[in-house]
């Protein structure tokens, strides 16, 4: 493809997603197609020739979209949403045009230094304790991650790491020696990674790719989810009892299954009572509620516990995935536990030790230039548009929650809602049995069965979750494409599907 024909091509494929932008709300949020529909409709090999370009758009429409699941559409209130602007579309088509995989700053010194700007203006605009910004004392920063996913195992590697070190050096074992090998080959399998059961998924992979114990600790309802300072103090006693060394622990702001946020005040004393317990604060969705200042003025001041904290702007805060943001307060951590030289890395501006060399903050080697479209949204927006979005967000979510609310009769709120979402469930005392266990079961299995069919007509898409033995519907208003009218739609569709379900198990 030549020029011009990327300039046809192009204003064809802008054209087409504008169109499909504009058209979202007429396609079935989920698709109707069977697994295993694509491959028969598609050669079973490459061609040999070139194609027109239009030949090849043309199967956007006819063969791709009737198999797309509308993550943009505002009838998804599935999971947590994962948005996308124009601004944003941009930035990745900028990026594409300067493929550099910019792992030093040499590799690319615009995409090394925008993304220290660009991380340092959402440190301040979330409020964190100014540790996490680049200029702090404490030698902090931020960075830009593919996901929530990897920058937890990321810190889990850096605690690991410094929790090893920093106990041979108390050991007084001298670096490089057979001794101090020895002992971190010993201790490795003594390490445990912590967190509440309402982590994300990723705590516990990650502790099993960093090749250390994980162990989870129970929370309750009572406690809205959140995890509490007695419960952690019997958990490192466990642990200790037990001959385990606890390095590092996730905390939630805003789980996955509830929005629950960890008992941060509580937790404070106890954790700087392990100060080699690396303290991690998930904030992947919730932590974008952190520009309105209603948010920051509450959470941002309790994140100084924390050695790390990630938020993913791909989530909830315009930008499109991938883009978790990392915030470390001391990024000697990072480069400590993750810098390997090779020859073929070096250069005098990394020798000088003036400049960042990303590639010593992550996993991989290459890395996108992904701080333009963070620079770009953050600029089209402004501060202002993007609280507008969370507070609207919120706004929906409120009527959402009122409306369950309202029909108290069919429904009960599993956890206060928050962030946007809202668990709910269907009233145990109306399944008429006697038992409270069995009503609870049975309220249960009920739920999950009103999801499920909401699910499989494919007007909106929810999630199913349980947490504390409770099996509830969450719905989530954090789309950018979010209205009123559809989280209205969505709650009706909910009741008339509900009075189906409870009516049939009558007759
Ligand atoms: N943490 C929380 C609280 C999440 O809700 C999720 C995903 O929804 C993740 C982590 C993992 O996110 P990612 O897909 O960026 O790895």
């Amino acid at each position: 493809m030549d020029a011009d024909g990327f300039r046809k091509a192009a204003h064809a494929a802008i054209e087409e997603i504008i169109a499909y932008n504009q058209d979202i709300t007429k396609y079935s949020v989920l698709p109707s197609v069977k697994p295993g529909f694509l491959a028969p409709q598609l050669p079973q090999s490459a061609p040999e020739e070139p194609q027109p370009w239009g030949e090849i758009q043309a199967d956007i429409a006819s063969k791709i979209v009737p198999g797309l699941t509308h993550w943009q559409s505002p009838k998804f209130m599935a999971f947590f949403p994962a948005g996308v602007t124009y601004p944003s579309m941009l930035g990745e088509l900028y990026s594409a045009a300067f493929t550099a995989p910019a792992f030093n700053w040499l590799c690319s010194p615009a995409c090394t230094e925008l993304e220290t700007v660009v991380m340092d203006w959402l440190a301040q605009a979330l409020g964190l304790p100014q540790e996490f910004l680049s200029s702090s004392a404490s030698g902090g920063g931020g960075t830009i991650q593919g996901s929530a996913s990897e920058a937890i195992v990321t810190c889990m590697v850096a605690a690991r790491e410094r929790y090893l070190h920093a106990k041979c050096d108390a050991e007084g074992l001298a670096p490089g020696s057979t001794e101090r090998d020895d002992r971190i080959a010993h201790l490795r399998g003594r390490l445990v990674a912590l967190s509440s059961d309402q982590a994300h998924s990723s705590t516990q992979k990650g502790a099993l790719i960093a090749g250390t114990r994980y162990r989870s600790i129970a929370t309750k309802l009572e406690n809205q989810m959140a995890l509490q300072a007695s419960q952690l103090e019997a958990t490192l006693a466990q642990c200790q009892a037990e001959g385990l060394e606890p390095y590092y622990i996730t905390l939630n702001l805003g789980t996955t299954s509830t929005c629950a946020v960890d008992d941060f005040a509580g937790l404070a004393p106890v954790l700087r009572a392990h100060p080699n317990l690396w303290v991690h604060v998930d904030a992947a969705y919730a932590g974008a509620a952190l520009i309105c200042p209603e948010y920051s003025a509450k959470y941002s001041p309790l994140m100084k516990v924390a050695d790390s904290f990630n938020m993913n702007m791909h989530k909830w805060l315009l930008v499109n995935f991938d883009a978790s943001c990392l915030f470390v307060q001391n990024r000697n951590h990072l480069t400590r536990a993750l810098s390997v030289s090779a020859a073929y890395y070096a250069n005098k501006h990394t020798d000088s030790g003036l400049v960042t060399d990303y590639r010593d903050w992550q996993i991989p080697l290459g890395r996108r230039f992904r701080a333009l479209k963070i620079w770009f949204v953050m600029r089209t927006y402004g501060l202002e548009g993007m609280r507008n979005h969370i507070r609207n967000s919120v706004r929906i979510g409120e009527v959402f929650a009122d409306l369950v609310r309202s029909r108290s009769d069919l429904f009960e709120l599993v956890t206060e809602p928050a962030f946007a979402l809202t668990c709910f469930r269907v009233k145990p005392s109306l399944l008429g049995l006697e038992s409270a266990a069995d009503a609870e079961a049975e309220a249960n299995a009920v739920s999950k069965h009103i999801g499920d069919l909401i699910n499989e007509r494919g007007e909106v898409f929810l999630t199913c979750s349980t947490s504390d033995g409770k099996s509830f519907i969450r719905v989530v208003s954090g789309n950018p494409n979010a209205e009123e009218k559809y989280v209205r739609a969505a709650f009706d569709a909910i009741v008339q599907t509900t009075e189906e379900v409870l009516a049939s198990r009558d007759g």
